[in-house]
């Protein structure tokens, strides 16, 4: 029988209504099982860890992914397949943290959720668990694991975890990956596609790495943006690394002003890097003259990478050593971005 732990930290799929103010507000972790026997029906042994209190994933912050990501390395011997049971609101920064700091990955680490509460009847809870389950425990005929990646599992399709986004507050399908296809899609039958899944070395042992420095920001031009709103942020106490996030093809307003002030930024330290506001396809600077200054000013290219895993890696990277994450932040890690 394969086994699968169960990791849950919260979300909407554990909550209920709370008598006094009416919002949800996560339940414990007892009457999640109770509305959950099929965790327990099946031919996937299930065991459950939770966080105590659960948590709305608006909580959630690096503390929280260290946490996640030591039980999973803690009990990696023991079980076939993860699941992490999480809230949709910030699951692809949690998902993300979680495919940098578990490096050489060989088993699923799959995050799911739910966008109504596991007790109402038009919930997408079960069929969200039971399905991320299965891909947790997949295998093929040499009994590896299938999807050996973290990786989101909602609605009916199955994502590399860092090329996600939370795309819908309102639909089932919350999630998308703009600039890469599914790993699996899931029907009658689950569809897997071998051939755009990320293998890690499977002889290199599992390394976690827990260190974030959080000293990060993102910084997103408008038009009309003015200079004290980037010098005050550029210029913030401890401030290590920032997401820029540009327009189209990675290009920003030619004022001499930004210029000087990315500049001297680079100058005194800080990585920034370059990310567009497009949610699909990717920086290419140079390509408009309108990028050329970033270049000058030693702004790294973030080619297609989603803000969440581009600022997950930068404060893992920077929490290592500022010069692994000048070394390593325009690297594809684990199939985090596309480089041409
Ligand atoms: N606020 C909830 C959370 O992120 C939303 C959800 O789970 O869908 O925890």
């Amino acid at each position: 029988m394969n086994k699968v732990l169960l990791i849950s930290t919260g979300g909407t799929i554990t909550m209920v209504r709370d008598g006094h103010s009416g919002a949800l507000v996560p339940a414990d972790i007892e009457t999640f099982k109770a509305y959950m026997p099929e965790l327990f029906a099946g031919d996937i042994q299930v065991e459950i860890e939770a966080f105590s209190p659960l948590l709305d994933s608006s909580d959630v912050n690096p503390d929280c992914w260290v946490r996640m990501a030591q039980m999973v390395y803690d009990r990696y011997e023991e079980f076939d397949g993860f699941v992490i049971l999480h809230g949709t609101d910030t699951m692809s920064y949690s998902a993300s943290a979680l495919s940098f700091m578990l490096e050489n990955l060989s088993k699923p680490v799959v995050f799911t959720g739910s966008q109504l509460p596991v007790g109402v009847l038009r919930s997408d809870a079960k069929e969200n668990l039971l399905t991320a389950i299965e891909i947790a425990a997949a295998k093929d005929d040499e009994g590896n694991a299938i999807v050996p990646e973290v990786t989101i599992y909602f609605e009916d399709r199955l994502f590399r975890a860092n090329r996600t986004t939370k795309r819908n507050a309102e639909h089932f399908s919350a999630f998308n990956s703009y600039n890469y296809p599914a790993l699996a899609k899931a029907g009658v039958h689950i569809t897997y596609q071998p051939h755009l899944v990320h293998y890690s070395d499977s002889k290199a042992p599992l390394t976690l790495h827990t260190t974030f420095d959080k000293n990060v920001a993102v910084l997103k031009l408008f038009p009309g943006i003015q200079q004290p709103v980037v010098r005050a942020l550029l210029r913030t106490r401890g401030l290590k690394g920032v997401v820029l996030e540009t327009f189209g093809a990675g290009n920003a307003p030619t004022d001499k002003w930004l210029y000087r002030e990315l500049k001297a930024a680079v100058d005194r330290g800080i990585i920034i890097v370059n990310k567009t506001q497009c949610n699909t396809g990717s920086v290419e600077m140079g390509l408009y003259a309108v990028s050329l200054n970033l270049m000058k000013a030693g702004v790294l290219s973030g080619y297609d990478i989603t803000t969440e895993a581009l600022l997950t890696k930068m404060m893992l990277l920077l929490g290592e050593s500022p010069e692994k994450a000048k070394d390593l932040i325009m690297k594809d890690l684990c199939g985090e971005m596309t480089i041409d």
